[in-house]
């Protein structure tokens, strides 16, 4: 037995949790239904619902028989309901293909809606005490620190490496306690921000630990960059007013006013003119600005324009307003920070 096994266990045996309502029985439904509401779920917020779950539903037949509808209902405020969805389509699915007895296969328990890998583990081991490991975000903590593993354990490399190194260190005997010892170890001591090193009778073993890496493992989800888009803003002015449109109600700044838009190769005065009949002239540049959407940034790049001779005929959506009325209406933050600049400025 690995020296990690040894000690997971000895820990267990005396810092664990042994007084889970699921861990009084060997019944894989109850296992399974308690590890499908343990997903993303911290256990103290679990312990309610399964009683309830099990006292309406006690028996695979019961919950395959059920209306979807009261199934929901005794997951409401449990969060992620697909869970619930496939809980209860995987008991009729026991029920047509297995004759209401849950499978010992582990390839046949894996192909049951909603059971991953690390699930149908679960349930092998507590409930069939057959050799199989785990590897919920947990566990993957736990040994990305041990072995020191670099890189986002959500990368399939990665999570590939940590499967072989969790399997490597199974135990053969004291399964269970072993298992049990892993969810409650990354639960209660090595937890994702505050991990209690100085409690851990795993330091001498622990890479992470011995290269005082510990907040730097695992890696974080490699963040994304952010997608820039640009636009010109036409800040078209006359006689102490400016030009506002105001936004279509669907998009990005749904029914608020803003500045007439055009795209960076195009020339802002010819705009003014194709589009509204204006004859304008430019004016000195303003600062770009930028704007951060959730799932964009925008470069915004303000064109002040003059207009020379008169006003057109406009639609609508376009209307010429004193500079402190536009400042006042419904507008998206950057066009108010123009139009205040505006107004700070010589124009
Ligand atoms: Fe986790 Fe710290 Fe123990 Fe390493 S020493 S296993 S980082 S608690």
């Amino acid at each position: 037995m690995s020296v990690f096994a040894e000690k997971l266990i000895a820990w267990q045996q005396v810092h664990g949790r042994h007084d889970l309502p699921w861990q009084q029985t060997r019944d894989p439904y109850a296992v399974w239904v308690s590890e499908i509401m343990l997903q993303q779920t911290q256990v103290s917020a679990v312990i309610g619902y399964y009683g309830r779950f099990m006292a309406r539903f006690p028996t695979i037949a019961s919950l395959a028989e059920a209306p979807q509808d009261d199934v929901m209902q005794h997951w409401s405020g449990l969060g992620y309901y697909s869970r619930a969805r496939n809980l209860h389509h995987a008991a009729q699915t026991i029920m047509r293909e297995h004759g209401g007895i849950f499978p010992q296969d582990f390839a046949q328990i894996q192909s049951l809606k909603g059971i991953g890998r690390s699930t149908a583990a679960a349930v092998s081991v507590f409930a069939f005490q057959q050799p199989q490991t785990i590897l919920d975000g947990n566990v993957k903590r736990v040994l990305a620190r041990l072995h020191a593993v670099d890189g986002w354990p959500g990368l399939p490399l990665i999570e590939k490496r940590l499967w072989v190194l969790a399997e490597s260190l199974l135990p053969e005997k004291n399964l269970p306690a072993y298992i049990q010892g892993l969810m409650d170890f990354g639960a209660t001591l090595c937890t994702r921000s505050k991990p209690r090193c100085q409690d851990c009778p795993m330091q001498g073993e622990c890479q992470a630990f011995q290269q005082q890496r510990v907040a730097q493992l695992p890696a974080s989800k490699p963040r994304k960059a952010i997608p820039e888009r640009q636009t010109t803003m036409l800040m078209i002015m006359d006689a102490g007013e400016i030009l506002l449109e105001k936004r279509p109600d669907k998009g990005i700044w749904g029914g608020l006013w803003s500045f007439p838009e055009c795209k960076p190769d195009q020339i802002p005065v010819q705009q003014a003119e194709q589009r509204y009949g204006m004859q304008a002239e430019s004016l000195e540049d303003l600062p770009v600005l930028w704007h951060t959407f959730t799932h964009f940034k925008l470069e915004i790049t303000p064109q002040p324009l003059q207009l020379i001779g008169k006003r057109p005929g406009l639609p609508q959506h376009l209307q010429w307003l004193p500079l402190n009325d536009a400042i006042a209406a419904a507008l998206p933050t950057p066009v108010r920070t123009l139009l205040k600049t505006l107004q700070q400025s010589r124009y």
